[in-house]
């Protein structure tokens, strides 16, 4: 295996010395739906050290359209999303250690898993987790890459904390830029998420290998059916910015968990515990046997009832799917789950 980073090591910017910076950088990506995939598959063939993925979903049918690491097999074993993908990136490069967490990125864990890397990458499709990620990229004055992709169209950018504006300069504190649109209501297609994310990894693979002048410093803007692709400059920090001038970290300090969220692409609702909890999966299989049939494994718990659908995970968060309205979804959680 030699020979594997030979056409990369060949590129001048990155040389030797810029493969041996990939090997020793450590990178987190949060969400491996779309862009997700294309951002862990490019950053693990490209020799990164370390990558940790974060996602608290699993494989679903509808997800195989556009997420290029996931199969047939595990949207019909329902497989989660982080573990099935650590499975077949390891397969790609057995150098790269990579660990795969399958939680709900909230303010609880938010420090535990973005603040020890050089990069934080977004691979989400939602506001509140891209908050929390720039509040911990501020506090610790860790670069981020903003990614969001739905439809034809597609904005990125690539955020160092005190050199360029960060998220909150740009959009402000409210915790949401309002009235967006979601895959789940306008669509998505593929090609709009691999340009995207590849802009992500382009930016990545400069700040990591040092090569800070050729960083684009730019919020970017595609949509693939209208052939736009434009470009603004990032301006500097605001003066009054809260978060990173005033160092007010709204999302972290808010501690608003929601218990209860609606998912992108289906009739799907996560129910969480009102505390984190250790749940034996065993034994709860072994209970709701009796009532459905159920499969697990070592991360998740799966039991069908015929009309809905319950994915449960060993923290105690459960996905209830085949319904729309988080009321009915916490009832169900208490009905079967029981805390
Ligand atoms: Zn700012």
């Amino acid at each position: 295996m030699d020979d594997r980073y030979s056409r990369q090591v060949l590129f001048r910017p990155i040389g030797r010395e810029g493969q041996q910076r990939l090997a020793a950088a450590r990178v987190v990506i949060v969400g491996m739906g779309a862009l997700g995939t294309v951002l862990a598959t490019q950053l693990v063939r490209a020799g990164v050290g370390f990558l940790r993925l974060v996602d608290r979903d699993i494989i679903e049918p509808s997800n195989l359209q556009r997420q290029t690491l996931y199969d047939e097999e595990d949207a019909e074993l329902g497989r989660a999303k982080a573990e099935a993908a650590a499975q077949k990136l390891q397969a790609a490069n057995r150098d790269v250690q990579i660990e795969a967490v399958i939680e709900d990125l909230t303010w609880r864990n938010a420090k535990k898993w973005l603040a020890d890397v050089d990069v934080i990458v977004d691979g989400t499709d939602n506001f509140q987790v891209r908050y929390l990620m720039n509040d911990v990229a501020v506090q610790y004055g860790i670069p981020w890459s903003y990614g969001g992709a739905v439809s034809s169209y597609g904005t990125t950018a690539f955020f160092r904390p005190l050199q360029t504006a960060c998220l909150t300069c740009l959009f402000g504190s409210d915790g949401d830029v309002g009235g967006h649109d979601t895959c789940d209501t306008v669509g998505v297609i593929a090609p709009v998420v691999a340009i995207i994310a590849s802009l992500q990894v382009a930016e990545i693979l400069k700040y990591l290998t040092g090569n800070l002048a050729a960083l684009s410093n730019a919020l970017m803007h595609v949509n693939v059916w209208d052939n736009e692709f434009r470009s603004v400059q990032l301006s500097p920090p605001k003066t009054d910015c809260p978060c990173c001038q005033l160092r007010q970290f709204q999302s972290l300090e808010a501690r608003t968990d929601g218990l209860t969220v609606s998912l992108c692409g289906r009739r799907t609702i996560q129910v969480r515990p009102e505390s984190s909890l250790q749940v034996s999966l065993e034994a709860m299989a072994e209970r709701l046997s009796r009532l459905g049939q159920v499969r697990h494994n070592a991360h998740l718990l799966r039991c069908d009832f015929g009309d809905v659908q319950l994915t449960l995970f060993a923290d105690g968060r459960a996905l209830i799917h085949g319904v729309d309205d988080s009321a009915k979804a916490r009832s169900l959680y208490a009905r079967y789950v029981g805390m």
